[in-house]
């Protein structure tokens, strides 16, 4: 019911002198919602402001909505705010967020981010779900973290690692660069940096978890080609695990092979003009068939650390 209606409502049912009672009860949960409501973070301040005034504006938000809890890292476009002691969020920021945001622009994208990014870091699974719920109303999160981009922010329980940040923060900066870049590419290079080394110019992904999906799919023979991964649709549907594996070790073949920097390029410069099978073909060498059978060959060779 909306709030005119229900007002109209109520003030119908005080003239008649009746069901007082019921007007208690819905009084109390007009409370509640407008309560749960006031929790909520504003949007981020407007792009009109400088870069440093937008993200003085966003601490002075967090502020007013977090609690005494929080300390705060301001490092421009990064707004980093988190439940622990300073020097502990700011060893977060410097190794989770600026150093692979430094590498990410270094070695792909070209454009930067115009409005203020947003990085919440929870100490445990309850301050994240619970203020998750409070600041957005996002009640089901998938456990590591999430970006949002409704708000460019990231969400992230820490204390799970620091690999879902970096995965988050490669989604939450690529789309200044290539907007309308594809859900397998887009996964593919996040995932790689979910696992990944950094220098102060270069991000290198290195072998982790998703492995044994891929090399499972190979043995059982259920890995559909990368043709097809490419062509699907709903990256997030029936396949997702094995696409999850494929896209990332696919980068990280492009990266073994010194291709990944021009692939990341070719496929943001592309415009439509090749399907991103072409375009990936033609930066491994133009032989279809030859990626197809090499990929699946490099990829059982890989053995993951104990
Ligand atoms: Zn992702």
């Amino acid at each position: 019911m909306s709030t005119r209606r229900l007002m109209i409502g109520i003030l119908v049912v005080c003239n008649l002198g009746l069901y007082t009672c019921n007007y208690i009860k819905t009084k109390k949960e007009r409370d509640t919602i407008q309560e749960r409501k006031s929790m909520r973070l504003p949007d981020a301040p407007p792009k009109t402001l400088t870069m440093e005034e937008q993200c003085g504006a966003r601490v002075k938000q967090l502020r007013g909505k977090l609690d005494g809890s929080f300390q705060f890292v301001v490092a421009p476009p990064f707004v980093v705010a988190g439940d622990m002691d300073h020097p502990q969020l700011e060893k977060h920021t410097l190794w989770s967020v600026v150093k692979p945001a430094k590498a990410l622009w270094t070695s792909y994208f070209k454009r930067r981010p115009d409005q203020v990014i947003t990085v919440l870091l929870f100490s445990g699974q309850k301050s994240y779900r619970k203020w998750a719920s409070a600041l957005f109303g996002h009640k089901d999160v998938s456990y590591f973290g999430y970006y949002t981009d409704e708000n460019r922010t990231l969400v992230m329980d820490i204390n799970t690692g620091g690999g879902t940040l970096i995965h988050e923060l490669t989604h939450a900066l690529i789309v200044y660069d290539f907007p309308n870049v594809p859900q397998w590419f887009n996964e593919g290079l996040a995932s790689l940096h979910e696992g990944c080394r950094v220098g102060e110019k270069e991000i290198v992904g290195v072998l982790n978890w998703r492995l044994p999906i891929l090399q499972k799919a190979i043995a059982s023979k259920k890995l559909r080609s990368i043709k097809e991964l490419t062509l699907d649709e709903d990256f997030y549907g029936a396949h997702v695990d094995e696409n999850y594996a494929q896209a990332r070790y696919l980068m990280m073949y492009a990266q073994k092979k010194g291709v990944l920097a021009t692939l990341y390029r070719n496929m943001r410069d592309n415009g439509g003009k090749l399907s991103d099978y072409q375009v990936l073909t033609r930066v491994f060498g133009g032989k279809a068939e030859q990626l197809e059978s090499e990929f699946i060959e490099w990829a059982q060779t890989l053995v993951l650390p104990r």
